[in-house]
């Protein structure tokens, strides 16, 4: 019989250990449709132009879901707003495939507490692959209560969390059933693989451009107490995400690109919210 650690005892590792095979899978399965299944659907069936057009709206409604409702909203705080706001992020982030709220957001409190060190989940000091991806697979003893208690107040992430699962599922039903109105079983796979499959590939992918990329190369003009760097070309796929040496330096700002003429739509949605009652910026 093998001994355990006490401190592990205390520790809500069985979910997330679980989790952590399942993303493995799941994630294996994404990547080879991804690489696969879409070139050879292509050149069997092709795609329509409403399969683009659901991939670019689902890319970008997930993708600003990430940004501005698991980051700059949930985990960050920059801004509040009423429930059915907080409820629709939530459920266009659940479509993202990223993880619940609850682990997301506490992972990444737990970058910023203790960015560059090993108890940072996305420590890019590991290296490229581990903050780009790997991390996801690894089991984390430094998943504690301390980072996920502030978020298990909350009933709305406690909701979302409760039916990550079929949230998780819409997200593909969505476009496959549009795909199946529009030209039948074909328009159905092609749905599923464009807007549902490959749409979560992309979407995984400029997300963790942030964890590596802009923890490895970019300017550092508000300082490099830290591994952050600005880089403006990840913004252009990341919603305004690449400015991350800023966004170490000012993590309760709304913004990540403070400069008018910085590429960050997700500051420009929020900022268009708070023009119709939607959001209120933190004053600090
Ligand atoms: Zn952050
Ligand atoms: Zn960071």
């Amino acid at each position: 019989m093998q001994l355990q650690d006490p401190a592990q005892d205390k520790l809500p590792t069985q979910v997330y250990f679980k989790r952590d095979y399942l993303s493995l899978v799941v994630f294996i399965g994404v990547l080879l449709v991804s690489l696969f299944g879409i070139p050879i659907f292509m050149y069997l069936y092709d795609f329509s132009w409403l399969d683009w057009t659901l991939f670019g709206l689902l890319y970008m409604v997930t993708g600003l879901g990430i940004t501005v409702g698991y980051h700059r909203f949930i985990s960050h705080r920059s801004f509040t707003s009423p429930a059915i706001v907080k409820v629709a992020l939530l459920v266009a982030v659940g479509w993202a495939m990223e993880n619940s709220a609850l682990k997301w957001c506490s992972d990444h409190v737990r970058h910023h507490a203790k960015v560059d060190q090993e108890e940072d989940p996305y420590n890019a000091k590991k290296g490229f692959w581990h903050s780009h991806l790997l991390w996801i697979f690894s089991k984390s003893p430094y998943a504690s209560e301390k980072y996920l208690a502030p978020f298990r107040k909350d009933r709305w992430i406690m909701w979302q969390h409760k039916y990550y699962l079929p949230i998780v599922v819409s997200g593909f039903v969505l476009p496959a059933m549009i795909g199946f109105l529009h030209r039948g079983w074909v328009g159905f796979a092609s749905g599923l693989l464009l807007a549902g499959v490959f749409r979560v590939f992309v979407v995984l992918n400029s997300t963790f451009c942030i964890n590596s990329i802009c923890h490895l190369w970019g300017a550092q003009p508000y300082g490099d107490h830290n591994s952050s760097r600005d880089s403006w070309w990840v913004s252009l796929v990341t919603f305004g995400e690449g400015y991350h040496n800023y966004h170490h330096a000012n993590p309760r700002d709304y913004r990540n690109g403070p400069a008018w003429y910085n590429f960050d739509p997700s500051k420009w949605l929020i900022y268009s919210l708070s023009l119709i009652g939607l959001a209120k910026t933190s004053p600090d």
